[in-house]
C-alpha cells in the first residue's frame, strides 16, 4: 500500500503537463471541477454528477450502465458519447481498486484517474505518465461529441486490403523461389563442408553444384527434410536471411539463446520472409516476421512467464480451475462440459515451428517442451494410456467433442494418427453401444465432433500428403457409421503471404477427404493493420478455408510486442469485418457446406457471389479469458497510471460452460500495452496513424454471435444434465480474476 501512495507524490513529466493543459483546456467544465475540489473525493463527485448530468435522460445509457450485456440494449445502440459517459463513471465506481498486475510480475496496481488528473492539477504528482493523459484527453473529447463513431465506405476497406498482397501472388512466389534457392545454397555448402553430416541428405561425391541443387530441390518437397535442417540458432537464423537481421535484433536473439529459449525455424517457412523487400509489398510479411523474430519483453520474460491458462495446470487428485477432474496431467485439457483436447504423447506434442507469442512458451522455460524430436517417438506404454485417456471420454456424460492438438496434431506420423483414428472409433462406438443401455434422459452425450488442431498447412505444407488425405478420407467414412458427424482441421493462418502455392495444394488434399478447414487467426499488432484480416479471409475462403476465430494475443508482458489491445479487436469488427457479413438468409446454406466438405471451394464462392461479399465473415473476434471461455464482452473500468487499460469481462452467454463460471465472478485483465503505445508501435512499422482515429473510444465490446455451422448437431436422444467428472469447492473464491 505504502508503496502505492509514494507513487502519487511522483511528479509528472513535461509531456504529461502539456497533455493535461490540452485536456484542461479542451473541457473547461473538467478544469472547474478539479481546481474547485479540495481534494481527490470532491473530484470523484464532481465528475460523477457532471456526467450523470449528460446522461439524465437517456434511458438506453442509463440501462445499459446498469446492467450492461443483461440490458435489452446493445452497446452498438449508444451514443459515441454514451460510451464515454459509462466509461467515466465505471472508472468513478472502480476508484481506488487494487489489482494485482501479471505484467509486472504481480506487483499492484490501482485505479484511480480522476484522483491522478486531480493530482497533476492541484499538486503537478501523481505520476501519471503521458500515455495516460493521451487516452483521457480522448476519452473527454468522446463526451464532448468532439470525437466520432468512424464507419468506411466498401472502397476505403477495399483499398485497406489491397494493401496486403497473398503468397499466391506471382510477383511473391518469385520472391520466394530467390528465398528457397538462397537458403537451399546455404545447406549444400554446409554440406560440402562437413558441417552437415546427415546419413539421408547427402550428395554423390560425383554430383556438379548444379545437380546438387536439382537433388535439394527434391528433398523440399518432403516434410522430413524441413525438420532436419530446421534452424536452431540465432546465427544460423541471420545466415540464411543472408545477414540482413540488425545488431539490435541479433543481441536480443543471442540473449534469447543464453536463456535457454529454443529456436526452430524450419527452411519452407523462412522462406517466406522478405530478404529482398519487394516495393509493391514494403512490411507486407511483419505478421510472419514477427512470429519468428522474438522481442525484447519475450527474451526479458521468458523464465517469469506466468501461466495465462489457469485450468491448464493440474494438481493430481485435484480439479482444475473449471472444475474438471482429468485423467493425466498432461494429456487431456478441458474448459467446457461439452469438449476436451487430447494431446498424445509423441510427435504431436512438438510444431512445425514455434510462434512467437504462443502460450505453451510457459512451457518452454520449464522445459517442460522442446524439439528433441527423436525424443518424442511413442512410448511402448503409449497404446495403455491411450485407452484410459480415451475412457475418460467415454464415460463422461457430457463429452461430445475431441480435439486432437498439441503442439500440432499433423506432426504425429501416419502410423500414430491411424492408430490414434482407430482408438478414437473404437471409443465412439462403445460409448454409442453402452448409451442403448441408459434409459432416454440419462444418456451421456456420443461423440459427434473429431477435430484436429494443426499449423501444419502453414509451417510444413509438404507434410500433406495423398497417403494422409486417404488417412482422412478412411477415418471420415468409418466414424460416420458411428455418429460422428462433423470432422474438422483447426488450422492457424496468420497472414495472406501464408498462403502460397503448396499451402493451397495443402488444402486442396484435406478438403478432398471431406474434412472442413477452419481457421483461427491470432490478432497480433502487425496482423492489426488495417485490412490486414480482410485480405486473409478472403484469401483463405479462395482456398476453402472457413474463419473461426480471431483471437486478441494472450498473455502477459512476455507477448507486449504482439499485443494490440483489445479495443482494437472490436474496432476492427465493427469497421472492418462488417465487409463481409454474412446476410441471414445465407447462414442455412452455409451450416450445411460441410455435408459436401469437398466442394468447399465452390460452394463458398457461390454464396459469396450470391451475396455480393468479398468474403465470409465467419470468425468471431475473442479473448480466450485466462480461466474459463472466450469473450469479448468487457467494459474498460479501470486505467494505470501508465494507460494501459483495465478490463473487466464476463463469460460469453452463448456457450454451455462448466458451472464454475457462477463461481467465478467478473474477471479482470490489465492490458500490457497502452492504446497509445500500440498506436506508436503501429507508426513504426509504417501504419498512418490518422487510419486508426475512434480506437480510443471502443471501451466496450460485445462477443458476436457464433453463426449456425458451428453449432454440434441435434441429437435425436435426451442428453443426461448429470455432470461427471466435476467437482465445484463451495466456495472456490476468484480463482483468476486479478483484482486484489
Ligand atoms: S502452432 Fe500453435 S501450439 Fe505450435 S507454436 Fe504455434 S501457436 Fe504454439
Amino acid at each position: 500500500m505504502s508503496y502505492l501512495y509514494e507513487l502519487d507524490k511522483i511528479a509528472i513529466s513535461v509531456k504529461s503537463h502539456r497533455l493535461l493543459k490540452q485536456l484542461l483546456n479542451e473541457n473547461p467544465k473538467l478544469e472547474e471541477i478539479m481546481f474547485g475540489a479540495k481534494n481527490e473525493t470532491e473530484a470523484l463527485i464532481g465528475v460523477k454528477n457532471w456526467v450523470l448530468e449528460i446522461l439524465k435522460d437517456n434511458t438506453a445509457a442509463i440501462k445499459y450502465y446498469e446492467n450492461g450485456i443483461s440490458s435489452s440494449v446493445s452497446f452498438q445502440q449508444l451514443d459515441w458519447a454514451d460510451i464515454a459517459v459509462i466509461r467515466i463513471l465505471d472508472y468513478v465506481d472502480n476508484a481506488g481498486r487494487e489489482f494485482i498486475d501479471l505484467n509486472l510480475r504481480g506487483e499492484l496496481a490501482i485505479s484511480n484517474p480522476i484522483k491522478l488528473i486531480w493530482l497533476a492539477v492541484n499538486k503537478g504528482t501523481g505520476g501519471a505518465k503521458p500515455d495516460f493523459f493521451e487516452d483521457m484527453v480522448h476519452l473527454f473529447r468522446q463526451l464532448m461529441d468532439k470525437d466520432e463513431r468512424q464507419t468506411h465506405s466498401k472502397e476505403k476497406l477495399n483499398q485497406w486490403m489491397s494493401r496486403f498482397p497473398s503468397g499466391l501472388d506471382p510477383r511473391i512466389i518469385k520472391l520466394r523461389e530467390e528465398n528457397r534457392d538462397r537458403i537451399l545454397n546455404i545447406i549444400i555448402d554446409k554440406i560440402d563442408e562437413g558441417e552437415i553430416n546427415d546419413s539421408k541428405y547427402r550428395f554423390e561425391p560425383s554430383l556438379s553444384r548444379d545437380e546438387k541443387l536439382e537433388t535439394a530441390l527434391q528433398w523440399w518437397q518432403e516434410s522430413a527434410f524441413h525438420l532436419r535442417f530446421a534452424i536452431r540458432s540465432a546465427d544460423l537464423l541471420n545466415e540464411m536471411l543472408g545477414y540482413s537481421l540488425d545488431p539490435d535484433t541479433m543481441q536480443i536473439l543471442h540473449k534469447a539463446e543464453k536463456e535457454g529459449m529454443p529456436f526452430f525455424v524450419n527452411p519452407y517457412y523462412l522462406s517466406l520472409l522478405h530478404v529482398r523487400v519487394p516495393y509493391f509489398a514494403i512490411g507486407a510479411d511483419l505478421a510472419i516476421r514477427h512470429y519468428v523474430v522474438y522481442s525484447r519483453q519475450l527474451v526479458e520474460e521468458f523464465g517469469q512467464i506466468n501461466a495465462w491458462e489457469k485450468e491448464d495446470v493440474v494438481e493430481p487428485g485435484k480439479p482444475n480451475a473449471a472444475g474438471w477432474f482429468l485423467p493425466s496431467h498432461h494429456n487431456v485439457h478441458r474448459r467446457y462440459p461439452e469438449v476436451a483436447i487430447l494431446i498424445p504423447d509423441n510427435m504431436g506434442r512438438a510444431c512445425g515451428g514455434l510462434c512467437a507469442s504462443c502460450q505453451r512458451m510457459y512451457d518452454f522455460q520449464n522445459g517442460y517442451l522442446n524439439f528433441n524430436l527423436n525424443k518424442l517417438k511413442p512410448e511402448e506404454t503409449w497404446p495403455q494410456k491411450l485407452k484410459t485417456l480415451l475412457d475418460y471420454f467415454k464415460n463422461d456424460s457430457q463429452l461430445r467433442d475431441i480435439l486432437i492438438t498439441g503442439g500440432d496434431a499433423l506432426m504425429s506420423g501416419d502410423k500414430s494418427l491411424k492408430h490414434l483414428f482407430d482408438a478414437i472409433y473404437d471409443m465412439a462406438k462403445t460409448k454409442r453401444e453402452e448409451n442403448e443401455t441408459r434409459p432416454d434422459d440419462q444418456k451421456y452425450a456420443e461423440i459427434v465432433r473429431v477435430r484436429l488442431g494443426t499449423r501444419l498447412p502453414v509451417y510444413l505444407p509438404q507434410r500433406i500428403t495423398d497417403k494422409l488425405a486417404e488417412i482422412l478420407r478412411e477415418f471420415k467414412e468409418k466414424a460416420s457409421e458411428v455418429g460422428i458427424k462433423q470432422f474438422v482441421i483447426q488450422t492457424h493462418f496468420e497472414s495472406p503471404l501464408e498462403i502460397t502455392p503448396a499451402t493451397k495444394e495443402a488444402v486442396a488434399k484435406l478438403i478432398s477427404s471431406g474434412w472442413t478447414i477452419t481457421n483461427q487467426h491470432v490478432y497480433t499488432t502487425a496482423a492489426s493493420r488495417r485490412g490486414h484480416n480482410l485480405k486473409l479471409r478472403q484469401v483463405l475462403n479462395e482456398i476453402g478455408v472457413l474463419p473461426y476465430y480471431t483471437f486478441s494475443v494472450k498473455g502477459y508482458m512476455e507477448n507486449y510486442y504482439n499485443f494490440a489491445p483489445n479495443a482494437r479487436a472490436v474496432q476492427e469488427s465493427i469497421e472492418e469485418k462488417v465487409l463481409g457479413k454474412i446476410p441471414e438468409e445465407k447462414l442455412d446454406k452455409i451450416k450445411h457446406l460441410p455435408e459436401t466438405a469437398e466442394n468447399m471451394i465452390e460452394n463458398i464462392k457461390q454464396i459469396k457471389e450470391e451475396a455480393d461479399i468479398p468474403f465470409l465473415a465467419a470468425d468471431r473476434n475473442v479473448l480466450n479469458l485466462p480461466g474459463v471461455g472466450k469473450s469479448l464482452t468487457f467494459r474498460v473500468i479501470g486505467i494505470t497510471r501508465y494507460g494501459r487499460r483495465i478490463l473487466q469481462f464476463e463469460h460469453d452467454a452463448t456457450r454451455v460452460h462448466s458451472p464454475i463460471i457462477e463461481k467465478l465472478g467478473k474477471i479482470v485483465i490489465i492490458e500490457s500495452k497502452s492504446i497509445s503505445e500500440y498506436l506508436k508501435q503501429l507508426e513504426e512499422i509504417g501504419e498512418e496513424i490518422s487510419e486508426y482515429s475512434g480506437l480510443y473510444g471502443y471501451s466496450i465490446g460485445e462477443t458476436e454471435a457464433r453463426i449456425p455451422i458451428y453449432e454440434y448437431p441435434e441429437q435425436d436422444y435426451k442428453i443426461t444434465k448429470e455432470l461427471t467428472n466435476l467437482e465445484i469447492p463451495v466456495d472456490r473464491g476468484e480463482i483468476v480474476s486479478v483484482d486484489n
